[in-house]
């Protein structure tokens, strides 16, 4: 039987990034395996993700988290180039405004301090200012904004991906298209994983990183992961109108919109009572004319004139005891490294996850960020670490 001394099931981003930082790492002279079903990336989060970085959390560590996201990408021309050849990730540091009315106000305010706390650069606006700045935004029925200057802003997430699998190859690390279908276990350890064909490779470390895939394989170690895909819509919207200079806009009713080329890509967050679990790929087009244009009509000068090129439909894997992502080991299975649950933001964690997912096969513990807290004893004892900035 083939053995390698890590390997990652789930190849997107989050597999790629830990890929990438163990090669990296001159400590790290093992083998290093990545099995992904799909080569052609079709259906994971990272593709169809709206790839956006903000540093405007409630919880230290995901703003941490971003905060590093947002450097790793300004750095990934030196970070990952090949041969020379530097990637271009798109990134555009265009910012995010959080809208807050009346009854939002105060989570804004208390958001913005710890964010301002743990360094991040984001400015608190009055209505006055938030006219001033973006006379093409209706604000008669806002409290004020909270306006990231620095550091936040979107990319192209296949390029992201791409340039961290390539720089991972580079270093050494085998990419294999191949679908894991079960594990074998014995002595709280995982000793090997089975693939579709009937193959078996044997794995010193395993990390989960499979995405909505995540909770099956942690099934076949015995273990009860609580995540759940849930879909999510995006729109792809054009209008004669202008909004100059615009950051991407989260509007109190959870609705969000950020510019792409010459238009648009919006979606909503949807309450958790009113957001099932769902596995299929339709797009609910009801959400645009029923959700989405009217409020966009309403808050943007010109926007009753949106009209819709293109729509896709992705999976959120959310973690349901407190949208953020659970990391590390499970106590029954000594070598199974998780990093699943990323409910909406483990794009721009990609890059602090890999990191951390090398520090724990290299050291067995956290190096650089604590990330402890978004371990499994939370999960364990059912002490919920919220996040309330989801989008
Ligand atoms: C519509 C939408 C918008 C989003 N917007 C943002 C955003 O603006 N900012 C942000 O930070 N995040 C955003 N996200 C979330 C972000 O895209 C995800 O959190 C992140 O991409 C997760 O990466 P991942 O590698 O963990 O999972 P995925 O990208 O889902 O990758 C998991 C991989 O595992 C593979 N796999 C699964 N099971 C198996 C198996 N048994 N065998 C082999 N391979 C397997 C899959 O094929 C897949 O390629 C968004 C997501 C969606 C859907």
């Amino acid at each position: 039987m083939e053995h390698f001394d890590v390997v990652i099931v789930g190849g997107a981003a989050v597999g790629s990034a830990a890929a990438y930082f163990l090669m990296a790492e001159p400590e790290f002279d093992g083998k290093l395996l990545v099995l992904e079903q799909d080569f052609g990336y079709r259906h994971c989060a990272t593709t169809l993700s709206v790839a956006s970085i903000r540093h405007q959390f409630s919880l230290p560590e995901n703003i941490r988290m971003s905060i590093f996201g947002s450097a790793f990408v300004a750095q990934a021309g030196e970070r990952l180039a090949v041969d020379g050849v530097a990637p271009d990730l798109g990134f555009r540091e265009g910012g995010y405004l959080f809208l807050a009315d009346d009854a939002g106000m105060e989570t804004l305010r208390a958001n913005h301090r710890m964010q301002l706390e743990v360094g991040a650069n984001v400015l608190l606006m009055d209505v006055h200012q938030l006219r001033q700045r973006f006379a093409w935004l209706h604000t008669d029925d806002l409290s004020g904004g909270a306006l990231g200057v620095s550091g936040e802003g979107w990319l192209d997430p296949y390029s992201l991906l791409m340039a961290l699998r390539r720089k991972a190859t580079s270093l050494g690390a085998t990419y294999r298209q191949a679908r894991v279908i079960g594990l074998r276990c014995s002595d709280r350890r995982v000793q090997s994983v089975e693939l579709v064909d009937g193959t078996r490779i044997g794995c010193g470390t395993l990390i989960n990183a499979a995405g909505t895939g995540a909770p099956a394989l942690a099934r076949w170690a015995g273990i009860e992961l609580p995540v759940q895909a849930r879909k999510r819509c995006v729109f792809h919207v054009t209008s004669p109108a202008l909004t100059p200079g615009s950051p991407l806009i989260v509007d109190p009713s959870g609705v969000y919109i950020r510019p792409e080329g010459t238009g648009w890509l919006c979606g909503v967050a949807l309450p958790e009572d009113d957001d099932p679990p769902s596995e299929d790929f339709e797009v609910q087009h009801e959400l645009f004319e029923q959700v989405l244009w009217p409020v966009l009509a309403a808050r943007i000068e010109g926007f009753d004139a949106l009209r819709v090129k293109r729509a896709w439909a992705g999976h959120y894997d959310v973690s349901l005891l407190d949208h953020n992502m659970i990391v590390g080991v499970h106590p029954d299975m000594h070598n199974l490294l998780f990093a699943n649950g990323f409910s909406g933001h483990g794009l721009q964690h990609a890059p602090a996850v890999g990191r951390a997912l090398a520090e724990l096969v290299l050291c067995g513990g956290f190096r650089t960020l604590d990330l402890s807290r978004l371990g499994w004893a939370r999960v364990l004892d059912n002490a919920p670490l919220r996040e309330t900035n989801v989008v």
